[in-house]
């Protein structure tokens, strides 16, 4: 099998081409240039941090060429991405055509793992990545195994392998661009949380993306978990090649059936990893346990769940675990609760599923929406939220799609459009929530759009709102 085969890889001479000066790239030059391998790096960019980075690399002997990420230098045996770069670019059509394979970040930290490698308990799906990472970690952690949350977050793939910590077992994020370009990867254990339309631009189709999620069952040895609740994660369970015994375990938010996680009553049960499955079932936690105890967090909680479990975790662990867990910022964060209405930071929501998610689990809401759609339409989103909403406060680029969407589906619902797509937007669309908000009411930064034309990124969006929040807290006080 490929993995084993290019573990034993000679290095020494090879001719590697590096895609992209970056967070993967630099790390996956060094490493090679270690091991001997004759590195180009190439990337696309030549400004002045690029610059500065091709100067540290060229000192250690690594050639880099700035400005050109789409020709492939002669003589180039492999070449090694970043998981960012489309599939069609000229450089891969070219590796194509000279018969070179091509690796990404993933791939690479896979095949450059020791013997005695750490097994890799694996997540994707669109949304629920990283939180689900970090408390499959916050179990694993608390079950006594050295462990760490890794991939698409924290540590990169490439410095978990290759450093000096020991683990027993690794929690791994990996984006669908990531599996895209990890052919050979073969994880103990695989999630694919949840699946809708998403980076389409990028995979082609939604057949594309999905087919490159569904990598990450691929080889499974102990449980291929999917959502019981999404077909489309259960199908790529059907469809992928996996080792003898491995079981396709579900995560349900109802009553499990026999091989899956659910809730019972308030309490997380398994159904899958316990002596009889026909008859019996294991209490986990309670869902008071979880951080925020919202439903799409609760089948976040089941998926990391199923994954200890996967790997013989008891459930004392998993309870505790998920105890310790706390959200990430800006991940339906709560920030100040002002006059009655409760203000939520939910800037991760950057598409229409992840806002799906954040709007079912408050009522009444003032809605804070807008930003780059990505392609993505509103019809479905403003439906199923409509009899959720006081109110609606738009700005940012796309806004006019939520806008019209909502006059489709909503048209009783008052809609503050801001018509703005400066930084300081923010600002005026607290106030014009809060001036909506009724006592009870919870205002929600849940944009369903990228930030991109207004803010550097998510993270920066959210603080720009909780920032707006404290000073009308400061001046309500
Ligand atoms: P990812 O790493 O996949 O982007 P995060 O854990 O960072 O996922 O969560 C991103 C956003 O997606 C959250 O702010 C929340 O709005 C939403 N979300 C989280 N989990 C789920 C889920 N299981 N289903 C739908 N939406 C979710």
């Amino acid at each position: 099998m490929g993995s084993q085969e290019v573990s034993n890889v000679d290095w020494q001479g090879k001719h590697v081409t590096v895609a992209g000066l970056g967070v993967s790239g630099i790390p996956a030059a060094r490493a090679l240039h270690e091991r001997g391998a004759l590195v180009t790096v190439v990337n696309d960019g030549d400004d002045e941090r690029a610059r500065a980075q091709a100067a540290e690399l060229e000192a250690l002997g690594i050639t880099v060429r700035l400005g050109d990420g789409d020709t492939l230098p002669t003589s180039t045996e492999l070449v090694v991405t970043a998981p960012g770069w489309k599939p069609g670019k000229p450089l891969f059509q070219a590796a194509a055509e000279a018969d070179v394979p091509v690796w990404g970040d993933v791939e690479l930290a896979w095949r450059l793992r020791g013997p005695d490698a750490a097994p890799w308990l694996a997540v994707t799906g669109t949304n629920g990545k990283t939180t689900t990472v970090r408390m499959l970690a916050s179990i694993l952690e608390a079950a006594g195994l050295r462990t760490a949350a890794v991939g698409n977050i924290g540590v990169s793939l490439l410095d978990a392998v290759l450093g000096d910590e020991t683990y027993d077992v690794l929690a791994v994020e990996l984006s669908s661009y990531q599996l895209h370009w990890a052919p050979s990867l073969r994880a103990h254990s695989g999630a694919v949380l949840n699946l809708a339309p998403d980076h389409l631009d990028w995979h082609g189709s939604m057949a594309g993306y999905a087919a490159d999620k569904g990598r990450i069952y691929e080889g499974n040895s102990v449980a291929c978990v999917y959502n019981a609740q999404d077909e489309a994660t259960e199908d790529l369970v059907r469809e992928a090649d996996v080792e003898e015994g491995c079981r396709a375990i579900g995560f349900t938010l109802g009553t499990p059936g026999p091989s899956q996680l659910g809730v019972v009553d308030g309490i997380l049960v398994d159904r899958a990893f316990v002596a009889n499955r026909q008859k019996q079932a294991q209490e986990l936690a309670e869902v008071a346990d979880v951080d925020p105890p919202a439903p799409h967090n609760i089948a976040n909680a089941l998926a990391a769940a199923a994954l200890a479990r996967a790997f013989g975790v008891q459930p004392a662990a998993v309870r505790d675990g998920l105890r310790a867990f706390r959200p990430d910022p800006h991940r339906i964060e709560h920030v100040a609760d002002i006059a009655g209405v409760t203000y939520i930071d939910d800037s991760k929501a950057t598409n229409t599923h992840a806002a799906e998610a954040s709007l079912a689990s408050y009522e009444p809401i003032v809605w804070i929406a807008g930003g780059l759609a990505k392609g993505a339409t509103f019809d479905e989103l403003v439906t199923g939220a409509a009899k959720r909403l006081r109110g609606v406060v738009l700005m940012g680029a796309d806004r006019a799609l939520i806008r019209e969407a909502l006059a489709r589906h909503a048209p009783e619902v008052p809609v503050v459009d801001l018509d703005r797509t400066d930084t300081g937007a923010m600002s005026a669309a607290v106030l014009e929530a809060a001036r909506l908000a009724r006592p009870g009411d919870t205002v929600l930064l849940a944009p369903a759009c990228a930030s991109m034309d207004m803010f550097v990124n998510y993270n920066k969006r959210g603080e720009a709102f909780a920032d707006a929040v404290r000073a009308l807290a400061a001046e309500s006080a």
